[in-house]
């Protein structure tokens, strides 16, 4: 055994080495944020290696993304040294693909098989539910999508599916749909994401051989982010852990956030019972963040009910309070948080300290306009991403067919762009004879060039594309394969044909084009190349550079930074509508854990940010600021703009009484009138005209309804109800509401009663 004096040891408090140095066993680390659960896993993991109690290759430790992974392989390394590159340390996916790429032919498949990203998952679909001759208007593939991953989520195979969930969908065709999609997936040689868990649990049950190979392999097994397993994980984890129970899982049931993506939290509660005489750690010690910022967190997530408990303190000075903010729009957000980062930049912060955490995606993009305009650097992780642009695309198809022959989809994808003559007809018939003779598409290409099936034109370009294909895949052992890349897209036209397009986004397709040649340098194969990118489609991100993060707070899991920025705390967008409307209770308290996770990634700074307009779906909407932001501890937190904009109802933060719900609003600086307010329909929507200008706003055109207002006249708003006009300013109203009381408002929110 190692002395106790390990200098990694020493880095540790007294229950994270307990945690640490109980190596036998089932250990279940249950504790908050910031609390030291992921140190010690890689301590745990380092402790192993160095006490020579196993090999590298005989540990499994499984984290939730790529990024945690690399991370804890770096922190590893620099622990152990480089033989931290012999563990096998993945997310369940990656491990899911190592698995399956050495057993395929046990499931089904061969050992090149395709992974299915979302979009060609849901053109499957598609052509599954058309073949079954289902209304795809009425019944969607992203629908049916969501039943089969369900499904999967709890390691459902089509003969495992019992009756109740899902059969709703098309008149309870989905069982008989999802049989027809896994059938398909097998001829195509293919998986989606939710197949490499669920074939290796098929793997492992039906060869009880091969799970006792694993079983013995993997001695010790450590899992991060235990409380977001789904029931297909949970399953896969006891399997491999059932001979010997060395399994260590850390987790905190607060931020259990996946939910809505078939996580259980109850996995936690599970643990004990199937593995007995569990030692159970609880961390109470939290060492990332500072008083007010731990003290916020903390009272919010004590809203939740459904929660086990636990006691979080800190040694760390209070810090500054909580910020919080009220803001006109989103852009005007988007401005002042620009101003704020660029102040913490004045001060010495470096931008890679500095993260902007949002509840939905397309939150993003007012900051990156704005950080666009101030030459701010910035990555959005997990966002719009690179290997999901159409060139980038259309380009991965060539090479996908050129290494696997066999893939279908990716063969429909091109086979007609550059232009060819070969349309929709040539495919249809493509199609038929692939169904007819039970093979691929280019397997019913290569009979259908030897007939005169299609028109002389059609057969000569299908031809010649086939020939090209074949003189392709005859170059993999012999150029290297960025080479063999860029030969593919200069001969196939593709680059040709971006280079003759006139749009104005063909340069940067092109240069997308070029940076993907680059990137595939970097990997030593074709094969590897285009394994990484299914699997990154998941979790993309760019490294290197001092920049700021933008990304969703989902993806924000198990990060740390020193400033964040939680903007967009409004109803609707945070708590999400969606959450509240499907699941209740539950759904709310799902958002909840989702605050507390944003609010524990910060160290020594966090501020809130809610508007009081905000586009969502390219509409304008007037919003009230989020039940979360009233249920902050008002000691622990400070308000950074003027107190009107808050309100006036008196109640705490934020929302104002209002009637029955409706209500809630606060007085907004009406000095911005970039916005057009545009009398439609019903109820009046905001349009955004112009941009902005050097940081300033534009002023484009502002208009009421026609001939204006009177005074104490009567109108109906769309949140507080009817009213009589009392005071009148440009397009600003002052109204006094029936049941909402006295409020300025803007005309275009307004309708003559
Ligand atoms: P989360 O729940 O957010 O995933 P966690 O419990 O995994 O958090 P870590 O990320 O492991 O927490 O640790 C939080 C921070 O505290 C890290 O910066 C880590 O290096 C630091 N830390 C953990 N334990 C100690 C310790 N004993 N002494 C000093 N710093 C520590
Ligand atoms: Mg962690």
């Amino acid at each position: 055994r190692q002395p106790a004096a390990a200098p990694y040891l020493a880095k540790l408090n007294e229950a994270q080495r307990e945690a640490v140095e109980a190596l036998d066993g089932p250990v279940l680390v249950l504790a908050g944020a910031g609390t030291g659960k992921t140190r010690v896993l890689t301590t745990r993991l380092a402790h192993l290696l160095a006490t020579g109690r196993c090999q590298p290759w005989q540990v499994l430790a499984v984290t939730f993304t790529n990024k945690a992974s690399r991370e804890m392989q770096d922190r590893l390394a620099a622990l152990v040294g480089p033989i931290a590159g012999d563990v096998r340390l993945g997310t369940f996916h990656a491990i899911g693909v190592w698995l399956l790429r050495r057993h395929a032919e046990l499931v089904g498949l061969k050992s090149n098989f395709t992974i299915l990203d979302t979009d060609d998952q849901l053109r499957l679909l598609k052509q599954v539910l058309e073949a079954h001759e289902v209304d795809v208007k009425r019944w969607p593939a992203r629908a049916l999508a969501a039943v089969i991953d369900r499904w999967k989520d709890k390691g459902l195979t089509p003969d495992k599916v019992g009756g109740g969930d899902g059969n709703g969908f098309a008149d309870g065709k989905a069982l008989e749909l999802y049989r027809a999609y896994q059938a398909r997936l097998l001829t195509l040689n293919a998986c989606d994401f939710g197949d490499l868990l669920v074939h290796t649990l098929t793997l492992f049950s039906s060869n009880p051989d091969i799970l006792a190979r694993y079983q013995e392999q993997f001695r010790y097994i450590l899992v991060d982010e235990y409380q977001d397993t789904n029931v297909a994980q949970y399953l896969w984890l006891r399997l491999l852990a059932q001979s010997h129970h060395n399994i260590c899982c850390v987790g905190d049931d607060d931020q259990s956030i996946y939910g809505w993506r078939g996580a259980e939290v109850d996995n936690i509660l599970r643990f004990e019972s199937d593995f007995p005489g569990a030692k159970v750690v609880r961390l109470e010690r939290n060492y990332r963040s500072t008083g007010h910022i731990l003290a916020t967190a903390s009272a919010l997530i004590a809203h939740n009910e459904a929660r086990l408990g636990k006691t979080l303190w800190t040694d760390d000075d209070p810090g500054r309070m909580v910020g919080l903010r009220g803001v006109w729009d989103g852009i005007e957000e988007a401005r002042i948080i620009g101003e704020d980062i660029e102040a913490l930049q004045r001060d010495g912060a470096r931008l890679d300290d500095i993260a902007i955490l949002v509840r939905a995606g397309f939150q993003t993009r007012d900051f990156e306009e704005r950080f666009l305009t101030l030459g701010l650097p910035y990555r959005v992780i997990g966002g719009p991403r690179f290997y999901e642009r159409a060139e980038i695309r259309d380009a991965m198809a060539y090479l996908r067919m050129v290494a696997q022959p066999d893939d279908d989809l990716a063969l429909e994808r091109i086979i007609n762009v550059p232009k060819r003559a070969l349309g929709a007809a040539t495919v249809k018939k493509l199609h038929e004879t692939a169904r007819a003779a039970g093979t691929t598409l280019l397997g019913a290409g290569t009979a259908i060039v030897e007939t005169d099936e299609l028109r002389p034109q059609a057969r000569t370009a299908l031809a010649r594309l086939l020939d090209d294909f074949r003189r392709w895949r005859a170059l993999i052992d012999v150029m290297p394969h960025h080479e063999l890349a860029e030969t593919v897209l200069d001969e196939s036209g593709y680059t040709a044909m971006w280079q003759h397009d006139r749009s104005p986004d063909a340069p940067g397709r092109l240069e997308n084009l070029k940076e993907l040649i680059r990137a595939m340098e970097e990997f030593p194969t074709l094969a590897a190349f285009l394994e990484h990118v299914a699997l990154v489609m998941e979790n993309a991100e760019q490294r290197d550079e001092d920049m700021v993060s933008l990304m969703t707070l989902h993806s924000a899991k198990g990060l740390e930074f020193e400033h964040v920025f939680l903007p967009g705390w409004e109803e609707g967008l945070f708590p999400h509508q969606r959450a509240l409307g499907e699941s209740g209770q539950k759904g709310l308290e799902e958002e909840r854990r989702l605050a507390y996770v944003g609010i524990t990634r910060a160290r020594r700074q966090c501020t809130i940010s809610f508007a009081a307009n905000r586009r969502v779906h390219g509409q304008w909407q007037s919003s009230i600021p989020s039940r979360f932001v009233e249920e902050l501890p008002a000691d622990h937190v400070e308000k950074l703009s003027d107190p009107g904009i808050y309100g006036s109802g008196g109640a705490g933060w934020g929302r104002v009484g209002g009637a029955g719900g409706a209500g809630g609003a606060y007085e907004a600086p009406w000095e911005k009138s970039d916005w057009r307010g545009r009398q439609k329909g019903y109820g009046a929507r905001y349009e955004r005209r112009g941009g902005l200008i050097e940081g300033e706003a534009t002023v484009v055109e502002t208009s009421g309804p026609e001939g204006g207002y009177a005074l104490g006249q009567r109108i109906f708003h769309q949140k507080f109800g009817y009213g009589r006009i009392r005071a009148m300013d440009g397009n600003k109203l002052e109204i006094e509401f029936e049941k909402a009381g006295r409020k300025k408002v803007m005309d275009a929110f307004v309708d003559p009663a």
